[in-house]
């Protein structure tokens, strides 16, 4: 006898139990609130319903009725009775929040005798058989699967026959013949009449919430957001209370700040005249919260007080459901509310400031995808000022997008599967839209607010929308979108706005957002708990900029390749690596030196005292020749060479597998010259910047990529010293250095603790060591890993997320070598793992100093490695 729990005997810690909505009915209850009375049946109870696959126990069924009798003493109403009936709404609850997904079932308890008894109660007839209509085709649908566009199509036919506009001027006759026409479609699909006893009516809707766990829109949104299959729902039986029952009644939802921009205050919408799901559905556009205050200012006032309570006892933004029935205000559930990433932040940042909540509450509170929501494109606002506007509506979801066009969900599926970036405009979405949702770059809805389905998913999602377009006419059936007179047509071009809810027509290139300082103040807190450095993956001075503002503690990886690509440094680059003899191959490399020497000498001030690792050239030589005839021609003409000589040269050059041929420090082996002409320029940039600017005190990290064994890194190592103290020799000056190599060959972490006597400090290349480790290559293992985790022989693109237990096997045979020869020795990660934040845990837990990565990814790695902590 404990699948059913009394709101008055439960607590929001009973989540798992008693789902979010459950939980916290049960609180506001013992909180003395508004709360209509009621009991949640447990999830357990819905487990064990969908385990046996029958119908609910007679233990269960028994439990409710008891329940059912309390609610009855409590409420002075009967259940079923023909003068004074209880109704109550059949809600599902899980644990975790998923809009939409699962059904509710309201006005429970009507039927063709309590119909007329709650007429005569209310003493409006309209209300009564609009109640009983609205059970039916909740009941029909819900419980029966019979498709609610038969309903709508019959209320729609019988308005256009009667010459009616809104529902509003339905008379109660006219209900009552709807309400036939109802019962006439449910016997005619299910062959059965609509049961009229109310306890009957219960246990179906119970059965037909329990079995919405596992409908196919709730499975999609459990995939899409982690949420375990193993939870099942809790329901929730409520007594109804009647939004619908007058214009002195309604029914809203408000959060206590902001969702979209965490603006301090109530922000909200109601309807009046409506019930339960008319708000969230989207159906009608509501009004803002803030004309309750004019309309009914005591309730307002009273709503104030306690979304204020609420707040304070969440410690965090609620989202509140409410209705008022005759002026009187009932809560229907809080919740934490959703909200953008950059509502988020700003409230984690309030609420520190407010004293609710401590730094290190906000950052658990902050999770990586919201950073990256965070560094949403906003549109260039040159090209905004010449764009040409489609309509306007609601700031649904904040962000950027252009594409194209499409209807419905499934078409809007199908053309992004064909790599074609799509935006979904529909009249409102409904959780069956769910799949086309996922793949859109925006959303656009005519109708609904700021709280509808549409609004609440794409915020959830980060992804762009705009929502209540009222005036653009969707006409999807026509599949064409008509505003004043311009009309568009699937497959047209349109840029979505989220941030301030304007449609444009054609395409706007965008900038990257500008929310960067609610972000620093995160990372800053987030910095001060985490117990690893975060340093970025870094060359260009805009990256570098870049990365020291979104919270790098210096350069983990310079790849000076990349500095050999502009257009005058890979013509110098080309004529170094034509370059025959010795004598021929010092002009173009004293070249590259200057070249090099600018760009260290930039980075070092860019960086002040901050730690820099350079790595040496790394790439196979065939990367830098030329590719077209034209290219080919000009290099011949500028080395006075023939163009069938460079293509000889090139043919040379070619190789079967360059990525495990020509390369690192094996050009350097070949070619010593080039890996002195880089440190040459690293040591003399590094004496200019200690010469002129006394602040700073940089210590160049020179990288070694590719090293294997102990002997390759000896070798290479003394030339380079040598190279550093004649450097040293000339110019009267010193200045400190360090020489290490990464660890991305398997035989290098086999035998660490021997290139440990040889190296200053280790950075793993994830990368490459994946790519050797399985043997699969980092450029063409696209074309088979897909097939390998859709058969489940793979978990996850040992590229993406670290394969802990082969190359993470790897790293910590290195990690424990290189520590038992010298604990000191720094180890960094700056392979593409280092940024990912499923891999960071992993990485920390093997005990490497500091992990490297883009910039972009920077902040979202600090977050991940303080909430470790
Ligand atoms: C690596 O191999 O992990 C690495 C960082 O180097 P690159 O990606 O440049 O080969
Ligand atoms: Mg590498």
């Amino acid at each position: 006898m404990n699948y059913v729990v009394d709101f008055s005997e439960g607590s929001k810690e009973q989540v798992d139990l008693l789902g979010g909505k459950g939980a916290n009915l049960a609180e506001m209850t013992k909180l003395n609130l508004p709360v209509p009375t009621g009991f949640t049946i447990t999830t357990e109870a819905c487990l064990d319903y969908l385990k046996k696959k029958e119908h609910m126990s007679n233990e269960l069924y028994e439990e409710i009725k008891l329940h059912i009798s309390s609610m009855e003493e409590r409420t002075k109403k009967r259940f079923g009775d023909i003068t004074n009936p209880l109704l109550v709404s059949v809600r599902s609850g899980s644990k975790f929040s998923m809009p939409g997904m699962m059904d509710t079932i309201l006005n429970l308890g009507l039927n063709d005798e309590t119909v007329i008894g709650l007429m005569k109660k209310t003493g409006d007839g309209r209300f009564a058989y609009d109640c009983y209509r609205r059970l039916l085709q909740m009941f029909g649908d819900v419980v029966c699967g019979i498709d609610k566009n038969r309903f709508e199509d019959q209320l729609d036919f019988y308005k256009s026959k009667k010459n009616y506009v809104a529902d509003t001027e339905m008379q109660v006759e006219d209900w009552q013949e709807l309400v036939a026409v109802y019962k006439n479609i449910f016997l005619e699909v299910t062959h059965q009449p609509f049961p009229q006893d109310p306890y009957e009516q219960l246990a179906f809707a119970v059965e037909a919430v329990f079995r919405s766990w596992n409908n196919p829109r709730a499975i999609t949104y459990r995939r899409l957001h982690d949420i375990s299959e193993l939870l099942g729902t809790a329901v929730n039986i409520q007594e109804m209370v009647f939004g619908n029952f007058g214009s002195e009644s309604g029914t809203g939802v408000a959060f206590t700040r902001n969702p979209a921009t965490g603006e301090k205050g109530i922000f909200g919408e109601f309807l009046l005249n409506a019930q339960g799901e008319d708000v969230v559905a989207g159906i009608r556009t509501p009004q803002a919260i803030s004309e309750l205050e004019v309309l009914m200012p005591d309730v307002y006032q009273e709503f104030l007080k306690v979304s204020h309570l609420l707040e304070n006892h969440y410690k965090d933004m609620q989202d509140i459901e409410f209705t008022i029935e005759n002026r009187k205000l009932y809560l229907l559930q809080t919740r934490n509310g959703k909200r953008t990433a950059k509502s988020a932040f700003k409230i984690c940042i309030q609420l520190v400031e407010e004293g609710i909540i401590s730094k290190k509450e906000a950052i658990q509170r902050i999770n990586p995808t919201m950073v990256t929501q965070l560094l949403h494109p906003v549109f260039e606002p040159e090209q905004l000022a010449h764009a040409e506007i489609f309509a306007k509506g609601l700031p649904a979801s904040p962000g950027a997008a252009s594409g194209k066009i499409y209807f419905t969900a499934e078409q809007a599926k199908k053309a992004s599967e064909q790599g074609e970036k799509v935006i979904l405009i529909r009249q409102e979405t409904s959780p069956e839209d769910i799949e086309g949702m996922v793949v859109s770059e925006a959303i656009v809805t005519s109708r609904g607010g700021m709280t509808s389905h549409a609004a609440v998913v794409a915020r959830g999602m980060g992804v762009c929308c705009v929502a209540g377009c009222e005036e653009i006419y969707v006409d999807e059936f026509l599949e064409q979108a008509k505003a004043g007179d311009v009309v568009i047509h699937q497959g047209d071009t349109i840029s979505v706005d989220g941030t301030t809810g304007t449609i444009y027509r054609g395409s706007i290139p965008y900038v990257e957002g500008d929310e960067w300082q609610l972000l620093e103040t995160i990372t800053e807190w987030a910095k001060e708990e985490a117990a690893i450095s975060v340093k970025a993956n870094a060359e260009t001075p805009a990256d570098i900029k870049t990365a020291l503002r979104l919270g790098a503690d210096g350069i983990g990886l310079a790849r000076t390749e990349h500095m050999f690509f502009g257009e005058e440094r890979i013509f110098e680059m080309r004529k170094m690596i034509l370059a025959e003899d010795e004598k021929s191959l010092l002009a173009p490399l004293n070249k590259l030196k200057e070249f090099q020497k600018v760009d260290f000498l930039t980075m070092f001030t860019l960086l002040k005292d901050k730690s820099c690792t350079i790595r040496l050239l790394d790439p196979p030589l065939h990367e830098f020749l030329p590719k077209t005839e034209e290219e080919i021609i000009h290099l011949a003409n500028a080395t006075k060479r023939t163009v069938a000589e460079i293509h000889h040269r090139i043919e040379e050059l070619h190789e079967q597998n360059p990525m495990l041929g020509h390369r690192g420090c094996r050009l350097a082996v070949t070619t010593p010259q080039i890996y002195e002409m880089q440190v040459a320029a690293i040591i003399e940039s590094a004496i200019d910047v200690s010469r002129n600017e006394s602040d700073i005190t940089i210590v160049p990290e020179i990288m070694i990529p590719l090293i294997g064994s102990q002997e390759e890194m000896s070798w290479l190592r003394e030339r380079l010293v040598q190279t550093i103290q004649t450097i040293f020799d000339t110019e009267g000056q010193i200045v400190p250095y360090k020489i290490g190599t990464m660890l991305e060959i398997p035989r290098a972490c086999l035998t660490a603790e021997k290139i440990a006597e040889v190296a200053d400090f280790f950075s793993f290349g994830t990368n490459d060591l994946t790519q050797l480790t399985y043997g699969f290559s980092r450029d063409d293992s696209v074309k088979f890993i897909g097939a390998y985790q859709n058969k489940q022989l793979l978990k996850a693109d040992p590229f993406q997320h670290i394969d802990e237990e082969g190359v993470g096997m790897l790293m910590r045979i290195a990690v424990d070598k290189i520590r038992a020869f010298d604990p000191t020795i720094k180890i960094g990660v700056c392979g593409e793992v280092g940024g990912d934040p499923q891999s960071i845990r992993f990485l920390k837990k093997i005990g490497v100093d500091y992990i490297s990565c883009s910039p972009y990814r920077i902040p979202a790695a600090i977050l991940t490695i303080a909430k470790e902590k």
